[in-house]
């Protein structure tokens, strides 16, 4: 038999691949968004969702917004306003740096970018096909800031969206990216609604992180909080956040961790914490932790892949035992001084 011809795929399917790549649900695609708002300075960001994201994920801010100029590029493939030399890699403090996230949307959604910045009279918008502006922005009335309007999310990938099969499923994600982040920048106001319905999270803009703790995963665990810190000059790490003492159980384990200020998972750490805790709480419950660890930029590679949320760094695991027994002491004299409380 002839073996088959090699033939060079077409640029559409490649950059569709390489977008659903990036983009592999609603949430990840809205953790994006919200990084792009929060790199652009804003104070306040509001998400509306229809049918879990995958009808409509619109993301409000009320940042610096975009130059009309570069509506031209923005969702082109890496262009980005935040990294010049290969270099700035290691200083870099904004979240996004590759370019892909806008142009990855415009190859498997709808999207249309409404933006004003300060210097402009009125808000352009525009709407963009796999990477290409349609059309001249038009001018409209607007405030400052951006609104960028993703709507039919995979249209072109049938088997990506059956697989997202439940919208509320993916609205749970959703509402779990707009928490944590709206706890960790509790300085911004965060809200997250429904198409046509109130509020499910609201946050006000220079609020507490203790405040949204509270706002969000409710009083019962606001309650039990205790401020943590860790650090050491050797590993150059700090770490801080809020945790849950002895007296708070959870069926579900609440872990929110930010490496850099990057939301991220780090299974690890995760396991160790659980393990420090299970002494204390009832078989088979967990505690509320949220920890903002900060690292060398120089040692942690955030080169990453967009998707690889979960995160390694150097001397990772002398780091990880560092911050565990400084928790486990935390925990001890937290429940002793309660004790000693109690009884006097
Ligand atoms: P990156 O964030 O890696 O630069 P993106 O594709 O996420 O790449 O965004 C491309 C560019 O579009 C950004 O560098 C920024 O200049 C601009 N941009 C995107 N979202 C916003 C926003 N909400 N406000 C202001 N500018 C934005
Ligand atoms: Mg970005």
């Amino acid at each position: 038999m002839e073996p088959p011809q090699i033939k060079k795929l077409d640029v559409a399917v490649i950059n569709r691949i390489a977008a659903g790549e990036v983009i592999q649900r609603p949430a990840n695609a809205l953790k994006e968004l919200i990084e792009n708002s929060l790199d652009a300075k804003s104070t306040n960001i509001q998400v509306t969702v229809k049918n879990g994201g995958l009808k409509l994920l619109q993301i409000h801010d009320n940042g610096t917004g975009i130059r009309k100029e570069d509506f031209e590029i923005v969702c082109e493939r890496f262009t980005t306003s935040k990294l010049r030399e290969f270099e700035d890699l290691h200083k870099i403090s904004t979240y996004g740096f590759r370019g892909e996230a806008l142009a990855s949307i415009s190859h498997v959604a709808h999207l249309t970018i409404t933006s004003k910045t300060k210097q402009d009279l009125c808000a352009y918008q525009a709407r963009f096909v796999d990477s290409t502006l349609q059309g001249a922005p038009k001018p409209m009335a607007g405030n400052q800031g951006t609104i960028i309007t993703v709507e039919d999310l995979f249209y072109n990938m049938n088997v990506r969206k059956k697989a997202l099969r439940s919208p509320g499923e993916e609205y749970q994600k959703i509402s779990d990216v707009v928490s944590k982040y709206a706890i960790h920048n509790a300085h911004v106001g965060f809200a997250l609604k429904k198409c046509n319905e109130n509020n499910d999270i609201r946050t006000p803009q220079g609020s507490t992180q203790v405040e949204n703790i509270q706002i969000i995963y409710g009083n019962t665990i606001a309650r039990e909080l205790v401020e943590f810190s860790s650090e050491n000059e050797r590993f150059q790490f700090t770490a801080k956040g809020y945790i849950s003492n002895v007296n708070y159980s959870s069926k579900k384990f609440n872990f929110l961790l930010f490496i850099n200020h990057r939301l991220v998972d780090c299974q690890s750490l995760k396991k160790c914490i659980d393990q420090v805790y299970s002494t204390y709480l009832p078989k088979n419950t967990h505690p509320f932790v949220y920890l903002s660890l900060e690292l060398d930029p120089n040692n942690i590679d955030i080169n990453v892949h967009p998707t690889k949320h979960e995160v390694h760094f150097l001397n990772q695991e002398q780091i990880i035992e560092s911050i565990v027994t400084d928790m486990e002491n935390k925990l001890l004299s937290s429940s002793s001084s309660r004790t000693f409380y109690a009884q006097a």
